[in-house]
């Protein structure tokens, strides 16, 4: 029935599960036969409270029996509360400006960077430089952003001009021209391969752009919001990039994406702008999704649950280890890389048939993006469902 009408009605833009999830609470799902899952992948990092959190429930609730959306033209009460609490939480003196995804928020970090290469210096600086196996979008502007050549098929061309990628962090030195306004890359490689960089390498990247007056952009739309243990993989990095992109876990479901700035004053009115962004809806869910967080990392709860996730990611990479090549991630954004690419997708369809759901990151990375908020419980029954699942397979 619904593999069906999905079928005939939707474009076929996923190679869809047909599964048809019915209820969630917190980190398991059930589907129309009853059938539980503990899901490890929260919706890929978005659903970073858990399904069905009644919190976020009744402030979206008395919300939108009151007001959803009034435009932009107004003042917006949750929408300047959530930027004063996004400052207050990254500890940075910047602006927020909100989009409805993290493409749509790496799009205003670029519009940032171009605005910035053309008033700011006398020869307009418009480069951007990605690395290879980055993630930053479907828009036209973002995938040719995406470090991945498969991504840049021809049959979507002309792509704008000023994007190129390279290897390495260590290969941007010798990429930077005096056309080169930012360099923009993730600190934990999501969509990639589940690849943190070294913090050295980060922290010298980022003093030799300052000196040389180019914007760091640092794409967190995966890496935001407390999935690497700090609010900000940034602060993690101990860094303080020009330009953070934010979208997946913030709103805990709901969609908005947001572009943090040091330079406060870059936009005058009519710059940029978005109907829906930073609506009445949206923001009032995002607050209490970091009302929640917050609490939860300032009562040591989230450190317990990393620790405990990790440790026993350890016991199943050790305990299998002709499978397994490498441990890799940080908190609660963590991949195993598997022998070969066959191997993982049978790993994928294993688990999801001893009932729980994990993701592929890159070509051989099997990747977990838990909840936030998972319980103990749910930690437990979700790797004992996983080395049922890798029992089955070897
Ligand atoms: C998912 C992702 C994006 C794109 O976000 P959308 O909301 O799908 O547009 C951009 N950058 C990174 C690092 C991502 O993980």
């Amino acid at each position: 029935m619904l593999e069906q009408i999905d079928k005939d009605y939707v474009l076929h833009t996923y190679a869809r599960n047909y599964v048809n999830f019915k209820k969630g609470v917190n980190a398991t799902l059930f589907d129309d036969q009853d059938k539980d899952y503990i899901d490890f992948t929260s919706g890929i990092a978005v659903v970073s409270v858990g399904h069905g959190n009644k919190r976020v429930a009744d402030k979206i609730y008395e919300q939108v029996s009151n007001i959803t959306h009034i435009s932009n033209l107004y003042a917006i009460e949750p929408q300047a509360m959530l930027a004063k609490k996004l400052a207050e939480l990254s500890g940075y003196d910047i602006r927020t400006f909100f989009s409805n995804s993290g493409a749509e928020a790496n799009e205003g970090a670029i519009k940032i960077a171009r605005k910035y290469g053309e008033t700011k210096f006398k020869n307009k600086k418009y480069k951007v430089l990605t690395l290879e196996n980055s993630f930053h979008g479907r828009t036209i502007t973002t995938v040719k952003a995406t470090g991945q050549e498969s991504m840049h098929a021809s049959h979507f061309s002309p792509y704008p001009d000023g994007f190129s990628y390279k290897n390495a962090i260590k290969d941007l030195y010798s990429s930077i021209d005096d056309e080169t306004v930012a360099v923009m890359i993730e600190l934990v490689q999501g969509e990639g391969g589940v690849q943190p960089f070294d913090k050295q390498e980060v922290q010298e990247l980022a003093k030799f752009l300052k000196e040389k007056e180019i914007l760091l952009i640092i794409d967190e739309v995966q890496t935001g919001v407390y999935r690497t243990g700090e609010f900000l993989a940034s602060n993690l990095y101990e860094i303080e990039p020009d330009i953070i992109t934010l979208a997946k876990g913030l709103g805990g479901g709901v969609p908005i994406g947001a572009v943090l700035t040091k330079h406060k004053d870059i936009f005058s009115p009519g710059d940029h702008g978005s109907t829906f962004g930073g609506n009445y809806l949206v923001t009032t869910a995002a607050l209490e999704v970091l009302n929640i967080l917050e609490e939860h990392k300032d009562a040591g709860t989230l450190d317990e649950t990393m620790i405990y996730f990790n440790d026993k990611l350890n016991e199943i990479y050790k305990n299998n280890s002709e499978l397994f090549t490498q441990n890799v991630g940080l908190g609660l954004i963590k991949g195993l890389r598997v022998k070969d690419a066959d191997t993982l997708a049978a790993i994928i369809k294993s688990a999801f048939e001893c009932g729980v759901l994990v993701l592929k990151a890159g070509k051989n990375t099997l990747r977990l993006l838990p909840p936030l908020t998972i319980s103990k419980e749910e930690m437990n029954e979700g790797f004992k469902r996983l080395q049922n699942a890798l029992d089955k397979i070897k």
